[in-house]
């Protein structure tokens, strides 16, 4: 008996068998696109601000803020700046000689070198590693999202964090499997309050009863509904699925505490519902064993949840698979989301 106690997996805090990716924009993880543009050493440096201002109004680089004007000069040429003149595409004959600009007779260029191509970042990086290759080509502006290098480094969540993520996903698993016994899809869902680490809501899909929308997900955000005094879908067939009263309303408090994707702006309170009431799942952060579907992942957006943190994948997932729908941005309201999270013992679940 000893030996088989000992053989008894024991978990010491700092230690998880999984690891949490965040979900990122299409944007956020692609590789920096380029544009071809003209260049100009600036050999006369005295010029430099005339230059630019002339510059600026014959070919202003309306969709390029990014990007500044004039760079030092890497290597050691004679001239110790470089301008950018304008895009190749700007130019019909995509061939730039300083005789052509001077023609225009709106630019003297005096002080400008014989122009050459050069390769410019197309828009403005938003990952510290697009950052640095974009920097390589030509030097750009970049506000770093200090959460999103976290995020990408794998350094985003502390191991305090990581234990009570662990906690909310084993609700979200146990209410699964009671799920699963009454002949559900085994998916369960947890709503947590992350100002107060209290859970709001815990649910099992429902949707093999007499509703087919009745998702995991969906049911969560029902129950909220119902600790607030609202609620719709009728859940007395499922004693497992359950709901906590809430007097208080935690968005105002929630939504400035923890830890965000977004700039601030992105993520704001944004109006709030017809009778003055916050939006249902607002400041909360969604546990769900399996990647939500587009309906479930709308109505996320509708209820503006602040995170969701999922297991594993679906085939029609609309958090990573199929869709990002929480990156769109056409709609009002994002919302973080990391995946993996026990995805071993939810994948285990599902089969
Ligand atoms: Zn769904």
């Amino acid at each position: 008996m000893e030996p088989q106690c000992k053989k008894r997996k024991t978990r010491t805090l700092g230690t998880f068998t999984w690891e949490v990716m965040p979900v990122l924009s299409d944007e956020k993880l692609c590789e920096v696109e380029l544009v071809e543009a003209f260049a100009a050493p600036i050999i006369n440096k005295k010029q430099t601000s005339y230059l630019i201002k002339q510059l600026a109004s014959l070919y202003p680089l309306n969709n390029l803020p990014h990007i500044k004007r004039v760079r030092t000069c890497r290597d050691k040429s004679d001239h110790p700046l470089e301008i950018i003149i304008c895009l190749l595409r700007d130019i019909p004959n995509r061939k730039l000689s300083l005789s052509d600009l001077f023609r225009e007779g709106k630019a003297d260029g005096i002080g400008l070198g014989e122009p050459f191509q050069v390769k410019i970042p197309a828009y403005q990086p938003l990952t510290r590693f697009q950052f640095e290759t974009a920097s390589q080509h030509w030097p750009t502006t970049f506000r770093e999202n200090k959460q999103v290098t976290d995020a990408l480094q794998g350094h985003l969540f502390n191991t305090e964090e990581k234990a009570k993520m662990q906690t909310f996903m084993e609700k979200a698993i146990e209410v699964a499997n009671f799920g699963k016994k009454m002949g559900m899809e085994p998916v369960g869902a947890v709503i947590v309050n992350p100002a107060t680490d209290e859970i709001v809501a815990v649910g099992h899909d429902c949707r093999n009863g007499p509703n087919p929308l009745l998702h995991a997900v969906m049911v969560c955000i029902d129950l909220v509904a119902y600790g607030q005094g609202g609620g719709a879908f009728n859940h007395n067939k499922y004693p497992y699925c359950y709901f906590k009263t809430v007097e208080s309303f935690p968005g105002d408090y929630a939504i400035n505490i923890g830890k965000s994707l977004l700039p601030s702006d992105d993520r704001s309170l944004r109006g709030t519902t017809v009778n003055g009431l916050p939006y249902i799942c607002t400041g909360y952060d969604l546990y769900v064993s399996r990647e939500p579907c587009v309906m479930c992942a709308m109505a996320l957006v509708h209820s503006r949840i602040r995170r969701v943190f999922y297991a594993t994948p679906s085939p029609d997932g609309a958090l990573g698979t199929k869709y990002k729908i929480h990156t769109k941005k056409d709609l009002n309201h994002h919302y973080d989301v990391f995946k993996g999270l026990m995805e071993d013992e939810c994948q285990f679940l599902l089969s």
